[in-house]
């Protein structure tokens, strides 16, 4: 990513506008001090990274010549450009850790923590970390928010760049993405942002779902996209809903999108929440009894973020009471958190009742024997949420279901996954149904 033919030619340009300006005087030894040994390194979105023989001289340059240096950047690029100065042996490892710096290292495979929810997406985002441009390309993971779409996508660069020290990994949000596209279409640089772009060997576009929905924007993506596709270069993409649900995506992109693998990461299991909570609690180097590890892992399970907020906030608590953490102190610490969660235990007869209300319907109509589509989709639905929501057996369900046998219950919760599978709006329906209950 270092800088274009263009480039080149006008930073040698503005050498020799600083050239022409100080011989005339008497500054020609300076100029040859200092500015000749100057060398153009880098150019990034908005800034000129240059080379020079040591730190010395290059305080000196910049405090003789630093100004008009700067301003005559514009004269020459059409625009300005913040100016990062470095003595030539120190460069390249300061501009490759800038570079490199839209990567979070904390996020690694490593402390990822595997569970059913997120196995999937696990195991093929690790196959492209090992392999990338061969496994699965694109790779399309997404999920809801604050279940680790970020952190995965890190530990690809992470290892990426850690096993493969040539290859360019860059990670950009949808957001950069667009403000970068913008920004070079508006300022005629498409060809240079392009060129960058076009020379990563992984590029990772995170919350695509916020990708720019103007035509000049995709269409520059689209291009991109091709042309690193072509090249066997990986692209991987994160997004808080699948490709077909991205409305405002042109269809050709949307399509290309698919044309890898898609995977998704659900919410987390208890088990997986107890993990996770586990692990964060040794991170932070703080002591948490397994009750309480229990208490929140039951109670929280909307996302991961949620049960990070809960134990810094415990974290705390135990810092300004100078107590050791306990279950009592949880409670205590975490009843804003927790309280809406708490309100009612889950049980069948609550869900038939929000299913029941949010349906239009009775509960009876729920439990009962009629078997129209308008009743039996209902009732599916809330005996899927019994099986996912509580521990009670597919027996019990069915108990609660008037006495249906535990094979109908099996059968329904199964149509329900199936369709969840089939169709994300319906998936999310689901998924916000379940939200009520939990939050009765
Ligand atoms: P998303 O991008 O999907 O909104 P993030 O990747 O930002 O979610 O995850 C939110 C927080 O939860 C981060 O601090 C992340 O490290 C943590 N996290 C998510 N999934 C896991 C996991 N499986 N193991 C460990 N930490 C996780
Ligand atoms: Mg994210």
């Amino acid at each position: 990513m270092n800088y274009t033919p263009e480039d080149k030619a006008k930073w040698d340009r503005l050498m020799q506008m600083m050239e022409e300006t100080l011989t005339n005087s008497a500054q020609r030894p300076f100029f040859n001090i200092f500015i000749k040994p100057l060398k153009l390194y880098a150019v990034t979105q908005d800034t000129l990274y240059i080379s020079g023989d040591n730190a010395f001289n290059l305080n000196h340059m910049k405090q003789r010549y630093g100004t008009m240096l700067y301003s005559t950047v514009p004269v020459v690029f059409g625009r300005r450009y913040e100016l990062e100065f470095y003595p030539e042996s120190e460069i390249s490892r300061v501009v490759t850790h800038q570079e490199q710096s839209s990567l979070n290292e904390n996020y690694t495979f490593e402390n990822f923590i595997v569970g059913k929810s997120n196995n999937l997406a696990f195991a093929t985002s690790l196959a492209v970390a090992q392999t990338p441009g061969d496994a699965y390309n694109p790779l399309f993971i997404y999920g809801g928010v604050g279940l680790g779409k970020t952190h995965l996508i890190n530990a690809i660069g992470n290892y990426i760049a850690r096993e493969n020290s040539n290859m360019r990994v860059l990670l950009m949000t949808s957001e950069a993405m667009t403000n970068a596209l913008i920004d070079a279409i508006a300022r005629k640089r498409t060809n240079e942002l392009r060129d960058k772009l076009r020379n990563v060997d992984v590029l990772m576009v995170d919350d695509v779902q916020f990708f720019s929905k103007t035509k000049a924007t995709q269409e520059e993506f689209f291009h991109t996209f091709n042309s690193l596709h072509d090249k066997r270069k990986q692209i991987i993409i994160a997004s808080d809903r699948p490709p077909k649900e991205l409305p405002e995506i042109e269809e050709r992109l949307r399509s290309r999108f698919e044309w890898g693998l898609t995977v998704d990461i659900q919410r987390p299991d208890y088990e997986t929440r107890a993990a996770i909570l586990r692990q964060k609690a040794e991170e932070m180097g703080i002591d948490v009894p397994a009750d309480v590890i229990d208490y929140i892992a039951q109670s929280v399970n909307s996302n991961i973020r949620e049960l990070e907020g809960c134990l810094t906030n415990l974290n705390a608590h135990a810092n300004l009471m100078k107590l050791p953490i306990d279950l009592e102190m949880a409670r205590t610490a975490l009843a804003g958190r927790i309280v809406a969660q708490a309100a009612r235990a889950v049980t069948p007869e609550l869900i038939i009742e929000i299913i029941a209300q949010q349906y239009n319907l009775s509960p009876e109509d729920i439990t009962g024997k009629k078997r129209s589509q308008n009743i039996a989709l209902p009732r599916q639905i809330a005996m899927y949420l019994c099986r996912q929501m509580t521990s009670l057996s597919t027996n019990s369900i069915g108990l609660a279901f008037g006495g249906r046998d535990h094979t109908t219950v099996m059968h329904g919760c199964d149509r329900i996954a199936e369709a969840m599978e089939a169709d994300f709006a319906f998936k999310k329906k689901v998924e916000e149904l379940m939200g009520f209950v939990e939050n009765n």
